[in-house]
């Protein structure tokens, strides 16, 4: 299809079944447009429009925006989320105040240099209030012309982008540019959803190669999966007479400042044994429990938790700063709130409790 039939169908389905009663349509003026596009990324149509209608009552002009202060701005975001948007959309307001006299640059590329407009933001901003030939490729763009052409992979990827910013450029008219940029949206929007496409509605559908192939749900393609490297650790909970060591661990890296009980990074039975050994520590009895894991946002830790009941316990655990707790205590109520201990430590301590109750009964 060409791009001037691909304009026609887009623009006449348009005319006849795109949105146009939506708040930031009644005044397409480009403070509006931006603060509408900034609050529709990741958020639904539905859930944006009090919003903006609050916002524009509050900060009817960037002017207002630019001088109110961060926290009132931030409460008209309460509840929107992604609140780096809000921070961005106070100092982009600011920025254009001291750098543009107030209004929004009439060029693309000065309006991608300011905080949180990105390309596809940009391309809105211009086409729809300025009248500006400029392609966009929000998520729902990049899924329209991913399906529309069969484009493989996922648009996170440089060169997936590349190629789907290729086609938005192509297919992006000189006239009627807003009204375009609004249709596409729509488009995507409306009919091709991301899980149930109307294809039968769809203007394009003659054209739509995934839709000839029956596959429109493979496109866009979804973010590889990266496997978590899995860590390992042998946690020593070292007990006497009811109560556990715990040592504070250092502000940074995993469960900075929380309590912990002492762990062994890889090793064995006997490299326990060396470690309490050096620490001056008499075993009674050693026990291992269930072993369990936990998921940090770049890893797994398999945790093989060790019961180490001592028979005697040294002033000091030698080289490890660290306090004992009666395992009541930690078991109390808001107990590990208070003192911090991650969630897997709270589940070993309460099962510990029972442990050490039922050995001494
Ligand atoms: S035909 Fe279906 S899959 Fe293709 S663009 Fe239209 S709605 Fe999307």
């Amino acid at each position: 299809m060409s791009p001037e039939q691909f304009q026609h169908r887009v623009l006449t389905w348009f005319d006849q079944h795109g949105r146009k009663d939506l708040p930031w349509q009644q005044d397409l003026n480009p403070y509006r447009v931006w603060v509408s596009e900034i609050m529709l990324q990741q958020t639904q149509v539905s859930a944006v429009i009090p919003y903006f209608e609050r916002f524009m009552g509050s900060f009817p002009t960037l002017g207002d925006l630019a001088a109110a202060p961060l926290d009132r701005v931030l409460a008209h975001w309460s509840g929107l989320g992604y609140y780096a948007r809000a921070r961005n959309l106070h100092k982009c307001a600011q920025v254009v105040v001291s750098t543009h006299g107030g209004a929004l640059p009439e060029s693309l590329e000065d309006l991608i240099a300011l905080p949180g407009i990105g390309r596809s933001t940009a391309g809105a901003i211009a086409s729809i209030s300025m009248g500006l030939r400029a392609p966009i490729l929000d998520g729902n763009v990049k899924r329209l012309l991913a399906r529309l052409h069969r484009v493989a992979g996922w648009p996170g990827q440089t060169a997936v982008a590349r190629e789907l910013w290729q086609l938005a450029e192509q297919y992006t008219p000189a006239t009627r540019g807003g009204d375009y940029t609004q249709a596409m949206m729509d488009l995507g929007a409306t009919l091709c959803t991301r899980s149930n496409p109307r294809c039968g509605d769809c203007p394009l559908a003659t054209h739509c190669q995934a839709h000839r192939h029956g596959d429109p749900q493979e496109f866009p393609g979804k973010k590889p999966r990266r496997e978590k490297p899995v860590r390992s650790t042998i946690m020593l909970l070292l007990e006497h007479s009811g109560a556990l060591f715990l040592q504070q661990r250092p502000p940074q890296g995993i469960w900075g400042g929380l309590w912990t009980p002492p762990q062994l990074d890889g090793g064995g039975e006997d490299e326990v044994r060396q470690w309490l050994g050096a620490q001056g520590l008499k075993i009674a009895r050693l026990h291992p429990l269930p072993e369990l894991r936990h998921t940090f946002t770049h890893f797994h830790l398999d945790i093989s938790p060790l019961w180490v009941k001592l028979a005697s316990v040294p002033a000091q655990v030698a080289e490890h700063s660290g306090s004992w707790y009666k395992l009541r205590q930690l078991n109390r109520p808001r107990a590990a709130q208070e003192l911090g201990l991650p969630a897997p430590v709270v589940g070993l301590v309460r099962q510990l409790q029972t442990l050490a109750s039922q050995t001494r009964g």
